[in-house]
């Protein structure tokens, strides 16, 4: 049963919605945040190889990009599977901070204090649970350890809670220097806010996102989330027009994984009360429709934007990259990271921070660095990193310019994942005339069963460390 779906699309292939392909190769699979992913760090890589790695960016120079994860939140959502520490109590947010700093401090060292941050981003947990002074305290620290920038060009970015947001808080962040936002939502009704333990009402959200237009924040996203209780295609479809009339610039929209083995808060969700998988197939193609329909370009894994927003632009352009914010314009950034559990990124290494609140404490205040797991990247793990942000981003992937990058010959490099991607070339998930690598219009929601072929710790295929790909 397809149903094609054409989309006003200059460079990017038209889009097409082909159930019977998306039941073949609806497999698990990475989101490719990261090549390699975060289950193949490992706890040989430790302290002194991060400082090696921040030593080898440092020499390299360039630009940086600066992430903070804020861990707090007030209240629990019941679908959460991040890192976060669930306390009512503001006082817990100025000695994390001052933690932060500390640790900042020695990162600054390490990375090269002069090397200009186009690109910061709070996230959490809450950023905005951190009450004004702190936030302000926190900044502060930043100007004097790093070269914050206050061109138009960079992109400092912060995940708001619409639910911890006051009248200080929006004209604090701005005048930090914040000129980004993304505003958690996951659904306005209220029979689905009540199951997942979010009360936000429509209003709140609108509200917030109007004044932060008012203040001049640009590319405000909204995030929200299909596969929750109550959830049908008629209820999200109302979810999504109310958002379509607030008309923000990005929409991110996730699908939910029910994983309560692994994520304790979700044990709070009945699985009786879910969608089913066919419910899920009709939200999802819907809600593409309907953004599509309502001017919105598919970036790609989730992600929508409006053609004059600047992922939009970039994509365009062929300038789109992926990092652990998701899709990003900064491209040429090493990822200098702060707080529990946060992730750094060079060109040839990765590596995280304990995620264990106490541990990291320690770490900070014994004057070393939390790093405990991380990867150093070969040759190869570049390469093919390389690859899957050009499938990932672009939807493409020249010969021509794979030779002009690595200096070697792309068919003879990938004979095997050539062979293994003849059924998709058979499926029409993606085209080869010899030259270029298209992803068509069946495989753009695919995408990451194709980057999967790429991707050398999968070669048998799905894995259930990660959840479905639609
Ligand atoms: S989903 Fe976000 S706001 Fe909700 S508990 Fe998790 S981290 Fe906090």
């Amino acid at each position: 049963m397809s149903s094609p779906l054409a989309v006003a699309d200059t460079t990017l292939p038209a889009f097409i919605w082909d159930e019977t392909l998306i039941r073949r190769y609806d497999l698990s699979g990475p989101r490719y945040t990261s090549y390699p992913t975060a289950v193949e760090f490992t706890a040989d890589f430790g302290p002194g190889d991060m400082i090696k790695a921040a030593e080898r960016s440092r020499v390299a120079g360039g630009p940086v990009s600066l992430y903070t994860h804020l861990p707090f939140c007030a209240h629990l959502c019941y679908y959460c599977a991040c890192n976060k520490v669930i306390t009512k109590k503001r006082d817990k947010a100025m000695p994390y901070v001052e933690r932060v700093l500390r640790e900042a401090a020695m990162q600054s060292e390490l990375f090269g204090a002069h090397r200009p941050v186009q690109q910061l981003h709070w996230g959490g947990g809450t950023p905005t649970f951190l009450p004004k002074d702190v936030m302000e305290y926190l900044m502060a620290g930043y100007g004097e350890l790093f070269n914050l920038q206050a061109g138009d060009e960079r992109d400092y970015s912060v995940e708001i809670d619409p639910r911890e947001v006051d009248q200080d808080t929006l004209p604090t962040l701005w005048q930090l220097g914040f000129n980004r936002i993304s505003l958690g939502v996951q659904d306005v009704n209220p029979q689905v806010q009540k199951a997942v333990n979010r009360i936000q009402p429509r209003e709140m959200t609108e509200s917030v996102l109007n004044e932060a237009r008012r203040i001049g924040f640009r590319s405000i996203n909204l995030d929200l989330i299909y596969g929750l209780p109550y959830q049908t295609p008629e209820s999200f479809a109302e979810t999504l027009d109310s958002v379509i009339e607030m008309s923000p610039d990005r929409l991110s929209v996730f699908s939910y994984a029910h994983l309560p083995d692994r994520f304790y808060p979700q044990t709070r969700i009945q699985g009786d009360t879910l969608p089913s998988p066919q419910q899920k197939l009709t939200i999802l193609h819907n809600t593409i429709n309907r953004l599509l329909e309502a001017g919105y370009e598919y970036i790609g894994m989730d992600h929508f934007a409006k053609p004059d927003d600047s992922l939009a632009i970039a994509q365009r352009e062929g300038r789109l990259h992926r990092n652990f914010q998701g899709y990003t314009t900064h491209s040429d950034c090493d990822l200098v990271s702060l707080g529990v559990s946060a992730i750094g990124q060079t060109d040839d290494a990765y590596f995280q921070n304990n995620h264990d609140l106490p541990a990291w404490e320690q770490a900070i205040d014994a004057g070393q660095l939390a790093t405990v797991r991380g990867v150093e990247l070969t040759r190869d793990d570049q390469v093919r990193r390389w690859v899957i942000g050009q499938l990932i981003c672009q939807f493409r992937l020249d010969r021509k310019q794979f030779q002009m990058a690595w200096g070697g010959e792309f068919d003879g490099y990938f004979a095997d994942e050539l062979r293994r991607l003849r059924p998709m070339i058979q499926d029409e998930l993606i085209a080869d005339d010899g030259q270029v690598l298209q992803v068509q219009p069946a495989g753009r929601l695919l995408i990451r069963a194709i980057c999967q072929i790429f991707d050398l710790y999968r070669k048998e295929g799905a894995s259930q460390r990660f959840s479905r790909i639609i």
